[in-house]
């Protein structure tokens, strides 16, 4: 009486023609926790892999506020008006405190969300970082076996979800305002290291002039940093994303960037070492994972727990007797 659930080679058969819903059903299915999709999911992810690679993988991050909604809808509209299909993921490890994505929120993105180039999905919820990275990142396979040229990630800059993004993008982009206390002061350094433009993002109206200055203060502080591996210059960009100022020049510097970077070989490079990076990363979750989850280990780790708290047996011991069962 049911439809029958379609197999992974029908919905990847459609998911190839550019089908929309046959896109989200596999996201969904890769997101799902249900173990009855996890054959499901790992059939589509192999599928996807021959046709995975093709796009350029842009990261976006920003406090929130800084404009990355605006931003990415601007320059959604513009790579969508040059021909190409833009999808628009998010890494949110947050909400599934917060209850619902504030990031990729459709509604955020009114002109996009209605083209039939684009596609936009909230970051999935009710994860760890790791858990919604992951997904994320086979999300991007799935959608470039589905023929979208480039994706977007975007990210807030909770935790080390910036660094998360960084490790499966082509192009780390980082937004930021001109004075409003989110100045250099305020900046991390490992994220000015991972950047590879900076964007001084409501570079308009009253704003322009501060603007201006943070872009000269952002430049001057690049320069002390070290020259990263693909030696590309790193530039700071003047950006309106309301206003729609600044964006082809962005897009210019995107497609520079990428030609470069594919011509001595950068590209692959990084891409090479975020695969490493993954296979890694996923050997160490899953690991942890299997050990969290031991009937020995659920038994007796609070009682240890409190041992340790107590002072009774030290962590290291603690761990080695955990370890031991
Ligand atoms: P997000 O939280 O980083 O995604 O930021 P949003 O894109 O949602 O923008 C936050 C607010 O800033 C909204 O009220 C936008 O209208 C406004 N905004 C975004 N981009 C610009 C810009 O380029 N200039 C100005 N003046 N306001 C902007």
């Amino acid at each position: 009486q049911r439809r029958k659930k379609p197999s992974s080679q029908e919905v990847f058969e459609k998911l190839r023609k550019g089908d929309i819903s046959a896109l989200s059903r596999a996201i969904t299915g890769v997101e799902s926790k249900a173990s009855e999709d996890y054959a499901f999911a790992k059939a589509l992810l192999q599928q996807a892999l021959p046709f995975s690679g093709n796009s350029f993988r842009l990261g976006i991050t920003g406090v929130p506020g800084v404009g990355k909604s605006t931003f990415i809808e601007s320059l959604g509209i513009h790579l969508i008006k040059l021909g190409f299909k833009v999808a628009v993921l998010a890494i949110d490890p947050s909400s599934s405190v917060s209850k619902g994505s504030i990031l990729g929120d459709k509604t955020r993105m009114e002109q996009l969300v209605k083209s039939e180039f684009a596609y936009i999905r909230p970051s999935p919820a009710g994860e760890t970082l790791g858990g919604v990275a992951r997904k994320t990142r086979e999300a991007i396979l799935l959608c470039e076996a589905a023929g979208f040229d480039f994706i977007m990630v975007e990210t807030v800059g909770v935790g080390q979800s910036e660094t998360a993004v960084h490790s499966m993008t082509d192009f780390f982009l980082l937004l930021k305002l001109a004075g409003a206390g989110d100045d250099l002061q305020g900046i991390k350094r490992g994220i000015m290291e991972m950047a590879d433009a900076v964007i001084i993002n409501k570079a308009d109206g009253d704003n322009k002039k501060a603007a201006l200055h943070a872009r000269r203060e952002f430049q001057n502080a690049l320069h002390l940093i070290n020259p990263k591996s693909h030696q590309y210059p790193v530039k700071v960009h003047l950006c309106s994303g309301l206003h729609n100022e600044g964006i082809e020049e962005i897009a210019q510097e995107i497609a520079s960037f990428r030609q470069h970077s594919n011509q001595n070989g950068s590209l692959l490079e990084r891409r090479n070492s975020q695969e490493l990076y993954w296979l890694h990363q996923t050997i160490e979750d899953r690991l942890k994972e299997a050990f969290y989850s031991r009937s020995e280990i659920v038994n007796q780790i609070k009682e240890i727990e409190t041992s340790v708290v107590n002072r009774k047996i030290s962590a290291f011991d603690a761990a080695d007797r955990l370890l031991s069962l």
